[in-house]
């Protein structure tokens, strides 16, 4: 299997990636444990919080169930309560012959009716269980017989009962609430009964602050329905269906009736949906902007990674070549030192020969002779040439800074170089701006610079062409010296070996080259506190660009220092 080209982590092998490969890799490594370290957090407390709501959403919702249950409950207790109190306050004041007493009764019935709505009719019923009085809408009731009625049993064994929901003889969903009472002559109990039709209840119940879709209502212990329910049936029907959200349930004390509030959380699921909405966009929004930000600061990182291994790497070199430089320096000081004596002997020799060739008319070989000895006294001219140089070079690492004018320095240099690029006719071409702010550099070393860089230019060009000289203030704090030539240009692979020590092309020319001068520019360019960079096409010619720092007068001890 082949490796992919970018991996998404950045393992030990990863140091045998491309550059490219490998910033790439860390980008996408950063990427991966930043989008890790943002969204897992955020994933666990949005779940959190969503389950967290959820149940809190459902309590909230079951809490006021109860309470709407609650309070309904009372409200009916409450009614019942009060009814109740009233009929044991009848009951209690008369005795069955009173109330036999359809006047009486009615003339009661009346005030009760005034403060407790939903009453339907008032009657007695004897301890036979025939209703000997009765008031109300349904006037036929009178000498009805109850005796094998399930509430007239049940109301004779207490003193107040409360009835389930049933038709009786009138057809018509009711309740009742009847007190008995034991006669004091035939010490048998009679009743004194009170009908309230259902739709009281329902009139309580539709009191209760329930939601929309709720459903309120009450059944017995059997599950049969007392009041109409919206989803389960009628008064007096089985409950049907049963599918519901939560039942609250509470029973009202002292009747056969459970209060039911079956909730369908209608309103609970709507509040719950649009927090889910909200939640969802939240965390998308929340997603896309740390997204983003993760994604950007990825690359911003991978980046300035990138620039300082640049400049690492570009600091390393240049201490490197710095170095070779002044090992070079020293070395070639030493050999050249060592090589000066032994070629001043032999120059001294060939000229003692020469002059003693030179008397002797007759010697056989003079001719030949005197032409060998002038080769001789050339090459250690030119072997002498080098060691200068090479002792120059050493000596020249030493600096004395002075404030010095460029321009002034450029045309010392070309006072020197005129005549020979005249004789080649090469035009040079100053563009000096004035006025140019001084440097704080080596008066001497400085000649050397540009003396080698437009000597090379020249070289370069041989014959026929042009030089053009610029200097500028670039900016407050540096000033520049550009050098064109329109030579032939320099190659790539050329270009990059041109500061090295001992590289030359120039080897088969009449001048030979020793491949100083540009290493000794750039140690001394260096040593000064300035930057040289080249560009070069081939087939256009060469520009050296030089810059230096600007004297300040803070910036004095900096120069001093690097001297
Ligand atoms: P030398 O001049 O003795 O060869 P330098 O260090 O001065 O040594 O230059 C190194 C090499 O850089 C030269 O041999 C030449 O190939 C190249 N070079 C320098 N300046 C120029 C230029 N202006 N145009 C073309 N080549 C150049």
């Amino acid at each position: 299997m082949s490796k992919p080209k970018f991996p998404l982590f950045c393992g030990p092998s990863s140091r045998d990636l491309s550059p490219k490969a490998r910033y790439r890799c860390m980008r996408n490594s950063l990427l991966i444990v930043m989008l890790a370290i943002t969204l897992i957090p955020l994933s666990i407390t949005s779940g959190l919080n969503f389950i967290q709501y959820q149940q809190l959403l459902r309590e909230d919702s079951q809490a006021n169930a109860r309470w709407n249950a609650e309070s309904a409950r009372a409200t009916i207790s409450a009614y019942l309560e009060k009814l109740e109190a009233a009929i044991t306050v009848v009951i209690d004041s008369y005795a069955f012959e009173d109330l036999s007493d359809s006047k009486k009764l009615e003339q009661i019935f009346r005030q009760l009716k005034k403060e407790h709505q939903g009453l339907v009719d008032l009657s007695v019923v004897g301890p036979d269980g025939i209703q000997s009085a009765y008031v109300g809408p349904y006037g036929d009731l009178v000498g009805k017989d109850y005796s094998d009625s399930l509430w007239f049993h049940k109301a004779l064994t207490r003193r107040m009962y409360v009835s389930e929901v049933f038709t009786g003889f009138r057809n018509v969903p009711h309740f009742v609430v009847a007190a008995s009472k034991k006669d004091p002559y035939s010490e048998q109990y009679w009743v004194l009964r009170a009908s309230i039709d259902t739709e009281t209840l329902d009139r309580f119940l539709a009191l209760a602050d329930t939601e929309a879709l709720e459903d309120i209502f009450l059944i017995n212990d059997s599950g049969k329905l007392q009041s109409a329910s919206r989803y389960h049936g009628g008064a007096i029907e089985e409950m049907r269906g049963d599918s519901t959200f939560y039942r609250a349930v509470s029973r009202i004390q002292n009747t056969p009736w459970l209060l039911v509030l079956d909730q369908q959380g209608a309103e609970a699921r709507k509040i719950w949906h649009s927090f889910k909405a909200r939640l969802l966009l939240t965390l998308s929004l929340c997603f896309l902007a740390s997204g983003g930000m993760v994604v950007w600061l990825s690359r911003f990182l991978a980046g300035k990674f990138r620039e300082a291994d640049e400049t690492r790497d570009a600091i390393l070199s240049e201490t490197e070549h710095s170095n070779k430089l002044a090992s070079i320096g020293r070395l070639a000081a030493g050999v050249a030192h060592e090589i000066n004596n032994p070629l001043a002997i032999i120059g001294e020799k060939a000229g003692l020969m020469q002059d003693l060739v030179g008397l002797d008319k007759d010697f056989r070989h003079r001719e030949k002779f005197l032409d060998q000895l002038g080769s001789l006294q050339n090459a250690v001219v030119r072997a002498r040439t080098i060691t200068h140089r090479l002792l120059g070079f050493a000596r020249r690492m030493e600096t004395s800074l002075t404030l010095v004018q460029l321009n002034e320095i450029l045309q010392e240099v070309l006072s020197f170089l005129e005549k020979d690029a005249a004789y080649r006719n090469i035009h040079v071409i100053l563009q000096l701006q004035e006025n140019l702010p001084v440097i704080r550099a080596d008066h001497g070393q400085l000649q050397q610079v540009f003396l080698n860089v437009i000597n090379n230019a020249i070289d370069a060009i041989r014959s026929d062409g042009e030089i053009h000289i610029t200097s500028r203030r670039e900016n407050n704090k540096t000033v520049m010296v550009a050098i064109s030539d329109t030579g032939p240009g320099i190659a790539p692979d050329v270009l990059k070996n041109i500061f090295e020590p001992f590289f030359t092309t120039k080897g088969n020319e009449e001048k030979q080259g020793t491949g100083l001068g540009l290493s000794i520019t750039y140690g001394l360019v260096q040593k000064m506190g300035g930057k040289i960079e080249v560009s070069s096409e081939v087939g256009v010619g060469t520009t050296f660009i030089i810059t230096f720092p600007v004297y300040s007068e803070g910036s004095e001890g900096e120069s001093n220092d690097r001297a």
